[in-house]
């Protein structure tokens, strides 16, 4: 579809809006209106004015007057002069409103800092932003334990260590993920390059109180045993033991009884083995190579290895799932009884085989999607889970959200740190990002790694280099 922004430089915030309605759309920036959709969104200084026109002709408009000429608020009503507009023609729900941010639950948290009632900041978000009730009480509910571990984080920082292989690319995925078969032999060389980073991290972690360590991808138990236990004997003789300890276990057709003892041997204390879906042909369709069969052994295998806490994440929206399929996922959960489910919801990212084939697809629509969620939160509070995270995503099918759901006292703290950006993570790692956050004012500073495994070892000194900037900003 096409649009034309006026008076504003607002692209990506149209964009984003435009997404709600037209995911997986192309959106072309044109100065016309009489091809296809366009729309037109112009602000005077006062108005935000948004008009759709459908092959030149006007088919609605809506205007918006801003309470003052704070950025935030052009965004706002640029953005909610788009969404009247176009859903007066469209009439589609919109549970979150004309939101688009990642981090919803965040919103709250800033509120209560500003030292608003939580009565106020749901107010004003269903008033100004269209939020629903249900997505605000979730939203209320997952920033009143996100707040908990925040404020028992407060002073220590995270560390973030990243192993980009996996046996196969899954049809969704956006992930910095190479196929170990045609990256086995860069597999000890990435290690070697990791192992150099972390021993200068050191620099940044000595002295202070490191609170979670999270291994990730990637799918890190992808490295045969030799190499999984070279990366966490460097781990540990690096960084020691933190509050937590996770490593992403995430393909089940990675793991074998000896990796699980090597992880628990190594004092790892959370794992998440991944199904995504219990139903095989879904499996075989998105490209996972592995059986629900497999799944379930996999996890069986962890339990008697003495894994304790074990997340599992799964995807609703998949291609050719409805209610039964869900319904079938969530059984075989409940009779694992894991200790935490992270539900996601598809994202159709740009960098993904789903994206480049989605036409070959018949895809969940909004209404199906709201009732999947449905299902799935419904077994989750069956298994004494609680909403404790959430983020959401760009083309996302139906606009929703991915929420981490766990039973008492088993939160993933790194989780937590990472969507509320109040604690200094180190990010290790191809396509690592490491993120400075100053507490005392606000300001967030990122330090990237090459996200290309060949680029992270041939410069891996320049790598180490970027992160001086640390020194300053921790
Ligand atoms: S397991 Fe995860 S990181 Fe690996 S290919 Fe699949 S989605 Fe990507």
């Amino acid at each position: 579809m096409y649009y034309i922004i006026n008076g504003h430089d607002l692209t990506d915030e149209t964009v984003s809006v435009l997404m709600i309605f037209y995911p997986n759309d192309k959106y072309i920036q044109t100065d016309t209106t009489d091809k296809g959709i366009t729309l037109v969104s112009r602000f005077d200084g006062m108005y935000a004015e948004a008009r759709l026109y459908m092959e030149g002709e006007l088919k609605a408009k809506d205007r918006e007057r801003a309470e003052s000429d704070d950025r935030s608020e052009i965004k706002r009503v640029v953005g909610l002069s788009i969404a009247r507009a176009v859903n007066s023609v469209m009439h589609i729900p919109l549970p979150w409103g004309i939101l688009t941010g990642v981090r919803p639950a965040k919103l709250i948290s800033e509120g209560l800092d500003r030292g608003e009632s939580i009565d106020k900041v749901i107010e004003e978000l269903h008033a100004k932003y269209l939020v629903s009730g249900e997505k605000l009480r979730l939203m209320a509910e997952v920033a009143k334990e996100e707040r908990k571990i925040v404020e028992s984080g407060k002073g220590k920082i995270g560390l973030y260590i990243g192993i980009p292989f996996c046996p196969t690319r899954c049809l969704y995925c956006s992930f910095t993920s190479y196929p170990l078969k045609q990256y086995a032999a860069k597999a000890d060389n990435y290690i070697d390059c990791l192992i150099k980073e972390m021993e200068d991290a050191r620099r940044y972690t000595d002295g202070r109180e490191l609170e979670s360590i999270y291994i990730g991808g990637g799918t890190p138990t992808s490295l045969n045993e030799a190499q999984l236990d070279r990366v966490l004997c460097a781990v540990e003789k690096n960084f020691g033991m933190p509050e937590e300890y996770t490593v992403e276990a995430g393909r089940p057709d990675t793991l074998t009884r000896e990796k699980l003892r090597i992880l628990k041997g190594h004092n790892v204390n959370r794992i998440s083995i991944n199904p995504q879906t219990l139903n095989d042909k879904t499996l075989e369709l998105i490209g996972r190579e592995h059986t629900a069969a497999m799944f379930i052994n996999a996890f069986e295998m962890a339990r008697e290895e003495g894994h304790d806490h074990i997340n599992t994440d799964i995807i609703l929206g998949l291609p050719g799932e409805g209610e039964k399929e869900v319904i079938n996922t969530m059984e075989g959960l409940m009779r694992l009884s894991p200790e935490s489910i992270t539900v996601h919801t598809l994202a159709v990212k740009r960098a993904s085989r789903l994206k480049e084939t989605l036409d070959k697809y018949s895809m969940t629509d909004a209404a199906a999607m709201e009732r999947h969620i449905a299902i799935a939160r419904e077994y989750t509070r069956e298994m004494g889970m609680r909403p404790y995270y959430m983020y959401r995503q760009k083309n996302m099918v139906g606009n929703f959200e991915n929420v981490g759901y766990c039973k008492e006292n088993c939160q993933c703290i790194y989780n937590v740190q990472i969507m509320e950006e109040k604690q200094s993570i180190i990010a290790l790692g191809a396509g690592a990002s490491t993120k400075a956050v100053n507490l005392d004012t606000g300001r967030i500073e990122r330090i990237f790694n090459v996200k290309s495994v060949d680029d992270y070892i041939t410069r891996i000194d320049e790598m180490l280099e970027r992160k001086r900037a640390l020194e300053k900003l921790l």
